[in-house]
């Protein structure tokens, strides 16, 4: 299972991809984490798509991440007299707490915090972006907007407020009892959708309790506004361009993508690159020439990872796709211009014991041309470090626990391997030797670096360097 790329896969499942077989066929294709989306999932669901990734991973005695999607606080118009009104440019509409169906000169907006909210100027978009209305007038919960293109409204259609800041918490009463099943389950991350501000977030820590890395999904231009606070919150950023594409003019999405990409690398914080990266592949075999060069595009900013949405959720060719998107990222990372487009974007290590043993066993590495960085890790935190500088050699991560490797399968470059407890340096180093050179990360000859804390099995302590020989089947050769 050892891949031929560093950035990761993440893979949403869906009608096209909920079985077991699937999951095995998409993971060999190259993905390393599958998403569950909440919006379509029941918990029943989930449970039986949680078994089914458990025992894949089992069967390829490989670590997978499992993703939940939360849905956050989908805001919607409710229905309509006759089930759809056409609305002309210029004409006023109105979206007010009247529940009574609606017709060409109103609606329901079953949301007070909307009508509460919105100010004269503020732009509302609807069936995602194709409806746009910008209020005129604000009174008594009643929001009075002109309408700015012909189109067709229909009901239930979501609105987004790309203007408005909502007093709402990014979890809703279906969010937490979504979290509160998947916590129940041993998941790896948790999304929360439609994040605003930092607080957002920590909200979500709080529940989670470190049970899980929390992803904040970014698609609202208040959390581009508030992106350096965002990332200090969260485990992982979502670069989710869907949403992000229909709440800001859509020219912007390629700038916010590398702000977001380089300022999660600066933190050391994963971050993916989501949404119609090979989007014609959920009908037809191949991608287009641009959705090639916008997966290699993300390569090359140094994402942690790339995610399909529908094209292996919903697709005709979810395998396809996936071994697609490999391929490209593959082809990318070979490219020799590769490594000094990815190093443009390497900032300065901060100053914790962690990153400079990391930044020195970066130098080692690079400097003496070593086949593999080994971490023995705990937490993670090591790995996590080590990867956000971005090495050449190839990342190994040893760890006791099953959910750190879980955990750093949206992590650049990392290799994760179970292994048993070491109970002393010298067993640690045979472990690195041995596991290095069983998933042909080394070969008989090549020399490794190891990093770990010691004494051994307390988080937190990365304070050791070392330089091993790889001898004779996998044998440490000092
Ligand atoms: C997105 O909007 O890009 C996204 C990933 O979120 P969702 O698929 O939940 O709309």
């Amino acid at each position: 299972m050892k891949r031929n790329r560093r950035i990761k896969i993440l893979a949403t499942l869906g009608p096209s991809s909920n079985t077991e077989e699937m999951i095995e066929k998409l993971s060999n294709a190259g993905a390393d984490a599958f998403r569950i989306n909440m919006s379509h999932t029941s918990h029943e669901m989930l449970a039986e798509l949680y078994n089914a990734i458990r025992n894949v991973e089992a069967k390829i005695n490989h670590p997978i991440g499992i993703l939940v999607d939360l849905q956050g606080p989908k805001l919607r118009v409710d229905m309509f007299k006759n089930g759809k009104e056409e609305l002309k440019i210029g004409q006023t509409f109105k979206l007010d707490d009247n529940p009574e169906a609606g017709d060409n000169s109103r609606v329901y907006l079953p949301h007070p915090e909307i009508l509460i909210s919105v100010e004269v100027g503020h732009k509302l978009l609807l069936d995602d972006g194709r409806i746009m209305l910008e209020a005129t007038h604000v009174e008594n919960n009643v929001i009075t907007t002109k309408v700015l293109n012909n189109c067709v409204i229909s009901n239930r259609k979501g609105v987004s407020l790309p203007d408005t800041m909502l007093p709402v918490s990014a979890i809703t009463p279906k969010d937490e009892a979504d979290l509160e099943a998947a916590l129940k389950l041993d998941i790896d991350y948790i999304a929360v959708s439609f994040v605003q501000r930092a607080s957002d977030v920590d909200e979500v820590q709080a529940i989670v309790g470190g049970k899980a890395k929390v992803v904040a999904k970014i698609e609202k231009p208040a959390a581009v506004a508030a992106i350096d606070e965002i990332i200090a919150a969260s485990d992982v950023i979502m670069v989710a361009r869907g949403d992000l594409g229909v709440e800001l003019p859509i020219q912007q999405l390629p700038g916010i993508q590398k702000l977001l990409t380089r300022k999660s690398r600066t933190a050391g914080v994963p971050v993916i690159v989501a949404t119609q990266m090979l989007e014609s592949m959920i009908e037809s075999p191949m991608p287009t020439r641009a959705e090639v060069s916008d997966v290699a595009t993300a390569v090359y900013e140094g994402a942690d990872a790339v995610m399909l949405s529908a094209e292996s959720a919903a697709g005709d060719y979810p395998i396809e796709a996936v071994q697609m998107m490999s391929d490209i990222a593959h082809e990318a990372e070979e490219d020799p211009h590769y490594k000094e487009i990815i190093y443009a974007h390497n900032t300065e290590a901060e100053s914790t014991s962690a990153d400079a043993i990391s930044a020195a066993v970066y130098a080692v590495a690079a400097t003496l041309n070593l086949s593999a960085i080994v971490c023995y890790t705990e937490s993670g935190a090591t790995a996590a470090r080590v990867s956000r500088e971005r090495p050449q050699n190839r990342i190994l991560t040893l760890t006791p626990k099953a959910t750190t490797a879980r955990n750093l399968t949206l992590t650049w470059g990392v290799h994760s391997v179970v292994v048993e407890d070491a109970a002393t340096e010298s067993q640690m180093v045979e472990f690195a030797c041995l596991t290095a050179y069983n998933h042909e990360l080394a070969t008989f000859g090549d020399h490794i670096v190891i990093t770990a804390g010691v004494p051994y099995g307390r988080p937190g302590t990365t304070n050791m360097l070392r330089i091993a020989a790889v001898g004779k089947n996998g044998k440490c050769a000092d």
